[in-house]
């Protein structure tokens, strides 16, 4: 848009500093975002902003990025009871969260994940990448819908009856079906998408799984839990008779459009597949270090181009945590100094974001999703690596409408 371009209704946020994400991490000072019917036209210098908007907010003493993204989450967890602190993932599976969630209330499920939506929203995360229970799929969408959070919603799915118990039991055919439905009811809006998540691999019989493959278009991810325990290992090994990595990738299904979460474990030539197919990898700190004692070599998967982010993963384990608690937790299991790792991830994670819902990233084209923090610095990746803080966060905005906190449009 150029001025004599300038449309009617255009604003701009102006004088701010601002973190596009988009291309490394450079930086604006003295900057501003351009937006038109909910998206961003031009992101620059504050009198580039002012010459072709409508409508000028300067928002002084204020950081501009793009919203966070919590890459690997599951609501209806927070219903379901803590694993005990020795307690393995399998066990925890087996001995209490497959039970419990065969008897989860629909409403409690519903509130829940209004509750969580805004909580997400106000510590400054836009973006959710979920895998919830296919007993309870619906209130979780009807919740993230109504928050207007913008969310990739998984359903789980399994067929195998020798790991799950009967109840929620539901064949990969049958998830597809269901998933493709809530597409044509959201349409392509960039809020919701909807994916399919197998549990885990040892949930799928191999029958299922090469079908699989099959009833997936382009513009539908996938989410696995991959490699979250060695008990898991063990167990896909016995059914599938491959590690899950090397399974995935003899079916076709290891790509970018693959989400892997935790990811701990792979051996040098699974590792050398991962960095050919490049999924995109989430790590859960607080839950890889209770469920499995380790985190997946991050500093390896970064150095060979992997896109890393960042998942809290489910209440029941991280009790309450917001997403920046969570990177904070990271960088203290990494040995990677904080002033990297932190920006890494929140780059990958803009990448990410910007693949799933067309924002993430403050550029021309993209949805104007963005995040005020109220943060007069001359160093905002210091800020942002070091000091950042979910009390900082002073407005939320998702398709240029505020979302949660101040009406800075
Ligand atoms: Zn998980």
């Amino acid at each position: 848009m150029t001025g004599k371009m300038r449309k009617r209704g255009s604003v701009g946020i102006t004088n701010a500093t601002i973190v596009p994400m988009d291309q490394g991490p450079h930086v604006i000072k003295d900057g501003g975002v351009a937006i038109y019917d909910g998206k961003i036209v031009r992101v620059g210098r504050s009198r580039e902003i002012e010459r072709i908007c409508d409508r000028t907010i300067g928002i002084e003493g204020k950081l501009v990025t793009p919203p966070f993204l919590n890459a690997h989450h599951h609501t209806y967890q927070r219903l379901v009871s803590s694993p005990k602190p020795s307690m393995r993932l399998l066990a925890w599976l087996s001995d209490v969260l497959f039970r419990e969630e065969c008897a989860l209330s629909k409403q409690d499920v519903y509130q829940n994940a209004t509750r969580e939506c805004n909580e997400f929203l106000r510590s400054g995360v836009g973006y959710l990448i979920l895998q919830e229970s296919n007993l309870v799929y619906d209130e979780v969408v009807r919740a993230c819908c109504s928050s207007g959070m913008k969310a990739a919603i998984g359903r789980y799915c399994g067929d195998n009856n020798r790991v799950l118990p009967s109840c929620i039991i539901e064949h990969p055919a049958k998830a597809m079906t269901i998933i493709n439905k809530y597409r044509q009811v959201y349409g392509k809006g960039s809020r919701l998408k909807f994916s399919i998540a197998p549990r885990f691999l040892p949930a799928l019989t191999p029958k299922a799984l090469a079908t699989l493959k099959d009833m997936l278009d382009d513009d539908i991810i996938t989410q696995f839990h991959v490699n979250e325990s060695l008990g898991e290992l063990e167990l896909n090994k016995e059914i599938h008779g491959l590690t899950p990595i090397n399974l995935l990738d003899r079916v076709g299904l290891l790509h970018s459009h693959t989400i892997l979460s935790h990811v701990i474990y792979a051996t040098p030539s699974e590792k050398e597949t991962l960095y050919e197919r490049k999924p995109v990898i989430t790590i859960s700190p607080t839950a890889n270090m209770q469920l499995a004692g380790d985190l997946a070599p991050i500093s390896e998967y970064l150095k060979n181009g992997l896109l890393v982010t960042v998942g809290l993963d489910g209440f029941a384990v991280t009790r309450s945590k917001t997403y920046i608690e969570e990177l904070h937790t990271l960088s203290h299991f990494t040995d990677i100094p904080q002033q990297v790792i932190i920006p890494r991830v929140l780059l990958s994670s803009a990448t990410v974001a910007m693949r799933l819902f067309g924002g993430g990233q403050l550029t021309t084209g993209a949805y104007a999703d963005i995040l005020v923090l109220d943060v007069a610095t001359e160093s905002p990746w210091e800020y942002l690596s070091q000091k950042l803080n979910e009390r900082d966060v002073f407005s939320l905005v998702l398709n240029g409408e505020v979302a949660y906190g101040e009406p800075i449009l």
